[in-house]
């Protein structure tokens, strides 16, 4: 079994602002010390159910956040940026099964800890009518590759959010937000004890009863981004092909996913290049 583990740190348990999730914050230290531990107890679990290849992939800010030495000696990681499938790069070498570990609900969700979609300017990203935030990007491109996503652990709101998203899917809540940025954390110990321990008990049941479906989205894509300000539509209109629908909604037609999260993560990038908003 081969399983593949992507890793953000704004659903790491005792993560709750910004001085621990961006580089050089008062906590940030702290928090990648969790956010290691936090995947070093999934790929422990992983291990025990026998997986005999665990690919991690470092997927806040620019990939480099996990502490190497810290990790596991089996695991492989995947660091650095930037990559083509952004939090989900590698996903196409072949895996059983994908599991997410400090995933978040997606921008605008209420009680949700550090809620966003990539970048604090993207407020709703739609594909198909689905809206969806990062756990949803990151399900479809792994269902693209025919793997599904069996196991998350986050904050309350973003377990809540994959679970509605992914049937079969089971989670470790490691907090429960009082807002966007405070929640109710229990010991990191307990949140580790209870990744490692789910994240086995999952695997072995998947190998024992079937691995669940992975989530796909066949044939053309329409996908709809509503920004922040009209100014980040001014700014991906230069883009080939993406239609203004109204002062901060645009709108692009793909042939199919990778053509659509290619054109997202194009214009997430393109609307932080300026200071100004
Ligand atoms: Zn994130």
């Amino acid at each position: 079994m081969r399983v593949y583990i992507s890793a953000d740190i704004e659903g790491i348990g005792c993560v709750v602002r910004s001085e621990h999730s961006s580089p050089g914050g008062r906590e940030y230290e702290r928090a990648r010390r969790f956010m290691t531990a936090e995947v070093n107890a999934a790929a422990l679990g992983a291990f025990a159910a026998g997986a005999v290849d665990v690919v991690v992939a470092d997927s806040h800010n620019v990939g480099l956040n996990l502490i190497p030495e810290e990790l596991d000696e089996r695991i492989r990681l995947i660091m650095g940026s930037p990559r083509p499938l952004a939090m989900m790069d590698g996903i196409d070498l072949g895996f059983d099964a994908a599991l997410f570990i400090g995933y978040h609900g997606r921008a605008g969700t209420a009680d949700a800890v550090i809620a966003h979609t990539f970048t604090g300017r993207i407020a709703e990203v739609r594909m198909n009518d689905l809206v969806i935030g990062e756990i949803g990007l990151s399900a479809l491109l792994a269902g693209h590759y025919n793997i599904p996503v069996v196991f998350m652990a986050g904050d309350d709101a973003g377990c809540r959010e994959a679970e509605a998203l992914l049937p079969g899917l089971a989670t470790v809540s490691v907090k429960q937000g009082i807002g966007a940025y405070a929640a109710i954390c229990p010991h990191p110990t307990v949140c580790r004890e209870k990744i490692r321990t789910a994240a086995e008990q999952t695997l072995l049941r998947c190998r024992r009863e079937g691995f669940p479906q992975p989530l796909t989205m066949a044939g053309p894509v329409t996908l709809q981004m509503r920004f922040t300000t009209a100014s980040s539509v001014d700014r991906v209109l230069r883009m080939p092909r993406v239609q203004r629908v109204s002062g901060t909604i645009i709108q692009y037609q793909a042939a199919d996913l990778p053509e659509a999260f290619a054109a997202f993560n194009t214009m997430a990038d393109l609307i932080e290049l300026t200071p100004f908003i």
